[in-house]
């Protein structure tokens, strides 16, 4: 790893450190806020993260800390790519004006409320008002960031540097041929599967899922395991980062999968050089990337034979009901697929395909040729279409994602980027003999020197570069589906 010369980036580095610490504090009030916090600290805590963020603006927009940004002459790759972050994010914070952010602010604390209650009633007309004012919203944050060809351009960098509707419209040109594949798949596989509906003992879950993570190589000296409505990964700094998992009682391929993808957003934070420690570059590059981590973990690693075999004896300890399953049908538990309505409920065959669905409204809402008021028709069609499937209601359709009264548009394809990327790892880095070995420290030691140590230092399409000697190609992630589902 380089070493920081230039006087200019040095002194940036050290005052980058107290845009560090808020960071780090805001990121364990957001962690505490969706574990432990009690329920009527909700206001306080969101006016009290509001002040914090108000402060990293200010610090980024500094007059002194702006000019030595555009004075630094960076010397080599380290230096290039702390400036090249540190641009990223004056450009963010000087382009959009602090009334926008407010008002964002505003509009999707008020989206959420709506949205949870539109899904519970399953009624789009209630939450179609609030959403057209975030696209109103996001169009204009696209205005103000700029683009060159499209404004949803301006928006999907905000998650993946770099990303465009062309480079998109490159990666879902697979979606034929995936959707084809999934029809051709599904049809071997029953419609439900005994497993998913036998009911676990939930301390002896947790216990397997400790003994697992353990096993991949969590590093529990500087990572914990907490409950949560939804499971999510965060980092507070490099020693401190935190996954959470929920129970759902029944089915539990659910709570062990979901915590095998945290642990790959885990490990991709630890594994970061310490080199890199407290500077702009100590992250993971982009949504994208990060994704590619988790879901190689998840689909890769979890979703294989190797995995049940590694781990059968002590799943049958904890869960007693497995003792009738040999390991081809405990495999197959893990891997069913059929048509799914949820997303999140997506076996890896479909999943790029409600991405895909996504993308195009999102797409068509930011350039205007759809109407909010058009989206549940169109995206029952394009469900039907592609899956084979049609929601029956809006909660099961349109409504079921967050993201977009979050104000999130742009986010979802970096899930696409994420499971297509994990297969080019997987064909590219010759990882198949370690993952049929379930040889997890070998993985772990190519992951973390080809990507993880470089943190953010380069660009997400350099770093796929440089890591698996070609630019990201969706074709592995076929042959991979073609490979474990077709044979
Ligand atoms: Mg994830």
């Amino acid at each position: 790893m380089d070493r920081i010369v230039s006087p200019e980036v040095k002194e940036l580095v050290r005052r980058y450190r107290d845009i560090r610490s808020l960071g780090y504090a805001l990121s364990l009030l957001g962690w505490d806020m969706e574990t432990y916090m009690p329920p009527g600290a909700f206001r306080e805590r969101g006016e009290i993260r509001g002040i914090l963020r108000t402060q990293v603006q200010r610090l980024y927009t500094h007059p002194e800390f702006i000019s030595l940004v555009e004075s630094a002459k960076p010397q080599n790759d380290l230096e290039r790519g702390i400036i090249r972050v540190l641009k990223r994010w004056i450009k963010y914070y000087t382009k959009i004006p602090r009334e926008f952010i407010e008002e964002e602010e505003r509009t999707t604390a008020e989206a959420f409320q709506v949205w949870r209650e539109a899904k519970a009633k399953s009624n789009f007309e209630m939450f179609r008002p609030v959403l057209e004012k975030i696209v109103e919203l996001e169009r204009r944050k696209a205005d103000y960031l700029g683009y060159e060809d499209h404004p949803y351009d301006a928006l999907l960098d905000l998650y993946e540097e770099g990303l465009t509707v062309k480079k998109c419209e490159r990666m879902f040109s697979k979606v034929p041929r995936i959707s084809d594949l999934f029809k051709k798949v599904k049809d071997r596989y029953p419609e439900r599967h005994p497993l998913e509906d036998e009911s676990y003992d939930e301390t002896f879950l947790r216990r397997l899922i400790e003994y697992v993570l353990g096993v991949l190589g969590f590093d529990f000296n500087r990572g914990r395991v907490d409950t949560s409505p939804h499971p999510f990964t965060v980092e507070m700094g490099l020693y401190d980062i935190r996954i959470t998992v929920r129970f759902e009682g029944k089915d539990f391929r659910r709570a062990l999968m979901a915590v095998v993808h945290e642990f790959g957003h885990a490990t991709y934070e630890m594994n970061i050089s310490e080199d890199l420690w407290m500077t702009p570059v100590q992250t993971g590059v982009s949504l994208g990337v990060h994704e590619s981590q988790s879901r190689f973990w998840e689909n890769v690693v979890g979703r294989s034979r190797a995995f049940v075999r590694r781990f059968r004896n002590e799943m049958i300890m904890a869960l007693p009901f497995l003792k009738g399953y040999d390991e081809e049908e405990m495999y197959r538990y893990l891997t069913l697929v059929r048509p799914e309505l949820i997303r999140v409920e997506a076996d890896e065959v479909q999943y790029v395909l409600h991405i895909y669905l996504r993308y195009k409204l999102e797409r068509a809402m930011i350039e205007g040729s759809v109407n909010v008021k058009e989206l549940p028709e169109i995206w029952n069609d394009t469900m039907e279409e592609l899956v084979g499937v049609r929601p029956p209601n809006d909660s099961l359709g349109v409504l079921q994602d967050i993201h977009w009264a979050h104000a999130s548009i742009g986010y979802f394809p970096t899930y696409a980027i994420g499971t297509m990327l994990a297969a080019q790892y997987y064909r590219r880095l010759d990882l198949r003999e370690a993952v049929d070995r379930a040889e997890f420290s070998t993985l772990m030691s190519v992951l973390r020197e080809r990507i993880h140590r470089w943190g953010a230092v380069y660009p997400p399409d350099e770093l796929i570069v440089r890591a698996t000697g070609e630019e990201f190609n969706p074709e592995h992630f076929l042959h991979y589906l073609e490979e474990k589902y077709l044979s």
